[in-house]
């Protein structure tokens, strides 16, 4: 008997047969409503809230399969009282997004665009000893705020570069400490003494607005913020002013509060490098994701444990 199942329409051309066997899916369109009726399983994307209104239209619901990291999109409180389980895709995306993180690092601590800028416009008049300086990353303090899966890696990754690291995270990370030499401290002293503020934890109540005009103002001046978490955790207009009246020295951003719309004063603002969400966009891994999202639906039809629940 084939299960009935809706899944992302974006996902199509990454799952295989194998992935999709003893399933009868129903493909569902972005921006269209969420269907309703007796599916066992949905596998949406980032971009697709399921709250108590598609669970109530949806009556026979046992799993959704996010397929991302986060699950600030699904209502897991609503979820949990329906007994229905939620599942991400953890992992496969680490290195993928913890290799962009590094890529926003490196082309905001280093006039990037503004060097591509002036080649593109044919004005640039030769090498010059004081144009285009940026920052010397060896040496300098990189702060972690969250160091899960995500942030380890990038502080892994920090010790190629000389960095001194200092994250703060809600339980302290020894072996991470013993690989890297990273302090754990309180947020406070993080965004004072880090020459790079690098966001990593997930979008919830508590973190909302973490980002804003007062911990911007304890930032170092001249200091480089990165978020490749998730776009409220920063209060974009705040950020704007920060990097309008020279207090932050750049902002290297993934995500946005309101995606696909940027708020138009960020947008405008100087030093700022702007990629459309694409921390986990390399074929490998989307692959992975999707292929996980999958697992987690066929474990839980078969009533066995999901692979990578949000809750146990
Ligand atoms: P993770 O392994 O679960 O790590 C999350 C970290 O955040 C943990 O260290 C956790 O602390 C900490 N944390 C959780 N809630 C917190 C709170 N209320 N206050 C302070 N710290 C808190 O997740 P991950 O795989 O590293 O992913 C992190 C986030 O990155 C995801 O939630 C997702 O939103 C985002 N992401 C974005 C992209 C992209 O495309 N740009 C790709 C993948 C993921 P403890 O360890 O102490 O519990």
């Amino acid at each position: 008997m084939s299960h009935l199942v809706l899944i992302a329409a974006e996902l199509r051309e990454l799952l295989t047969a194998a992935d999709l066997e003893g399933l009868d899916v129903t493909w569902m369109v972005a921006g269209e409503p969420t269907p309703r009726g007796e599916f066992v399983a949905i596998v949406p994307l980032l971009s697709r809230w399921v709250g108590g209104t598609e669970l109530k239209h949806l009556p026979q619901l046992r799993i959704i399969a996010n397929c991302a990291a986060g699950y600030n999109n699904v209502d897991v409180v609503a979820a949990e009282m329906r007994n229905v389980t939620v599942t991400n895709t953890p992992d496969v995306l680490t290195d993928a997004t913890a290799d962009l993180t590094w890529t926003l690092i490196l082309a905001c601590a280093r006039p990037l665009l503004e060097g591509i800028a002036l080649i593109k416009s044919g004005t640039w008049a030769g090498w010059h000893p004081t144009e285009l300086l940026g920052l010397e990353l060896r040496g300098k303090t990189l702060g972690l705020v969250g160091a899960g899966r995500i942030g380890q890696a990038v502080g892994r990754r920090a010790t190629g570069f000389g960095m001194r690291i200092i994250y703060a995270a809600r339980t302290a990370k020894p072996d991470f400490e013993t690989d890297t030499g990273a302090r754990r401290v309180e947020l406070g002293p993080l965004l004072h003494e880090s020459d790079v503020v690098s966001l990593h934890v997930p979008s919830t109540p508590e973190t909302k607005g973490l980002i804003n005009s007062d911990s911007l103002a304890r930032m170092k001046a001249g200091a480089i913020l990165i978020n490749t978490a998730r776009g409220d955790l920063v209060r974009e207009e705040a950020l704007a002013i920060a990097l309008e009246n020279g207090h932050l020295g750049a902002a290297g951003l993934d995500v946005y509060a309101d995606e696909p719309a940027i708020h138009p004063r960020l947008l405008a603002a100087p030093r700022t490098v702007l990629l459309p969400h694409i921390g986990s966009a390399t074929g490998d891994t989307r692959r992975r994701m999707a292929a996980l999202a999958l697992a987690n639906v066929r474990a839980v039809l078969a009533g066995q444990p999901p692979l990578t629940p949000v809750f146990r």
